[in-house]
């Protein structure tokens, strides 16, 4: 019988680490990865045909769950209508219009294939538009693995960057400026320097990338002020929580109108997609009708617009099920913060709306410094007994779970059952319990031990 085991290590004879994104391999957690059969609801099923209750789903498109059946009828339906054309369609001006609709700050879209061609895009429409080369980025706020983004903080803060990987230019990752989260002194410093040759700030409003990390009050508004005043772009990389925290993006709970805002995984409602859009004037300088080039073989893919416009469609009337789902999440934080302080392990939990992160640390996480600080053996050892218990996390202590409309009560009592059953698991409450993992925790990370990657 093939098992996700087997699969895995044939997968690695042909496929670098038998994964096709990095995080996947479940190295940070010591574990090897689950090879999906297939999923359905809040329920992945692996080879073995083991169903666990999922809060990775995906990595945040699946807010309605698996396999949902409108969504998946449209994906059907437009799949008979032929895959690609290559050629305009009206569903594209369909989900522009729902997309603009639901964004005050946007009044033009371009579709993409990825998150991380939607940042990517962003920044270079953000250069041409200002004429400028340098970008802020903050650490720990992960958008996609485009050169420029892909870069951490060189020594002292507003200094310029460093690549994160081989493979990016020194020249390049020097326009980039990495700053912490949630610092505004930093950022007032590095905008003073460099104000008037940066093209853009980039920022996740809510960031889920180095597990969830809330902005400080006025810190979203202290960029916005700056970056207005010094004439730099502002993009919002919202990724993850565009349809995620509201139906629109949580600037429109933050009552924050940014020049430029990413969007990915919900409105592509699990197919490959990424939008990028905003303020008419910007947008306008994008080929064709613009000088700064950009563009897809398959952006604005027919199956994937039908997928998002489905969800779309079905979100745009759960007004009342996003508050709920916000309970509900909310409840299951308290419970499991109860459980912790219980059982006398350090833990901190962060949460907005639908997403959460458990961190194994005592210390308030409010930056990567803090994130940083927090018990990754531990988290691995946690993360193993709930995947025996029937629950599947994200496997790295530095991402969001995500909970669906597709999760029941019954479905979260049994993960709390779950999290009781962990967070008083020996190996789990041990200070010393040997990790197997086969990497040294946080190896080739640096400041991307937020192992992105997805
Ligand atoms: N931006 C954010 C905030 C993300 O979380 C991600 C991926 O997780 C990206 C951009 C990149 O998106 P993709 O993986 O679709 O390229």
């Amino acid at each position: 019988m093939i098992t996700s085991k087997t699969a895995f290590e044939e997968a690695g004879r042909l496929i670098p680490g038998g994964v096709n994104s990095p995080v996947r391999s479940c190295s940070a957690v010591g574990a090897s990865p689950l090879f999906i059969s297939h999923a359905h609801g809040a329920m992945v099923y692996d080879l073995e045909g083991r169903g666990y209750i999922d809060y990775v789903l995906s990595w945040g498109p699946l807010i309605l769950g698996h396999a949902h059946p409108v969504v998946t009828a449209a994906i059907r339906i437009a799949a008979g209508k032929g895959t690609s054309y290559g050629a305009p369609t009206e569903a594209e001006t369909t989900l522009a219009a729902m997309i603009v609709e639901a964004f005050p700050a946007i009044e033009m879209v371009r579709f993409v294939s990825s998150g991380t061609e939607a940042t990517m895009s962003a920044i270079r429409l953000a250069r041409g538009y200002t004429g400028r080369d340098k970008i802020v980025k903050f650490t720990g706020c992960y958008h996609g693995h485009g050169d420029s983004l892909l870069v951490k903080a060189g020594s002292g803060v507003a200094t310029l960057g460093i690549p994160g990987s081989p493979g990016i230019p020194r020249a390049l990752a020097e326009l980039t400026i990495a700053l912490p989260y949630n610092d505004e002194a930093a950022l007032k410093a590095a905008l003073d320097r460099f104000g008037e040759e940066i093209a853009a700030v980039i920022v996740e409003p809510i960031a889920g990338n180095m597990g969830l990390v809330l902005p400080k009050p006025g810190f979203l508004d202290l960029i916005r002020n700056l970056t207005r005043q010094k004439g730099i772009v502002l993009i919002f990389d919202e990724v993850i929580t565009g349809f995620r925290v509201t139906y629109g993006g949580c600037q429109n709970l933050f009552g924050i109108k940014p020049d430029l805002t990413c969007l990915g995984k919900i409105i592509g409602g699990g197919l490959p997609v990424g939008a990028f859009g905003g303020r008419r004037e910007i947008m306008e300088y994008l080929a064709p009708i613009g000088p700064v080039y950009q563009a897809g073989t398959l952006s604005g893919n027919p199956l994937a617009m039908a997928a998002g416009i489905a969800t779309l469609d079905i979100l745009q009337k759960k007004t009342a099920d996003y508050e709920q789902l916000a309970a509900d999440t909310e409840i299951f934080c308290g419970q499991l913060a109860s459980l912790l302080q219980r059982a006398g392990l350090p833990g901190q939990i962060n949460r907005f709306g639908s997403m959460f992160t458990l961190f194994f640390t005592d210390r308030e996480v409010t930056d990567y410094e803090t994130a940083a600080l927090s018990d990754t053996a531990r988290y691995a050892r946690f993360y193993r007994e709930m995947l025996n218990q029937g629950v599947y996390l994200a496997p790295s202590q530095f991402e969001c779970a995500f909970v669906s409309f597709a999760h029941s009560r019954q479905d979260l009592a049994k993960t709390l059952e779950a999290c009781s059953g962990a967070i008083n698991d020996e190996a789990v409450k041990s200070e010393k319990a040997p990790s197997p993992c086969p990497l040294p925790l946080g190896e080739g990370k640096s400041e991307f031990l937020p192992c992105h990657h997805k």
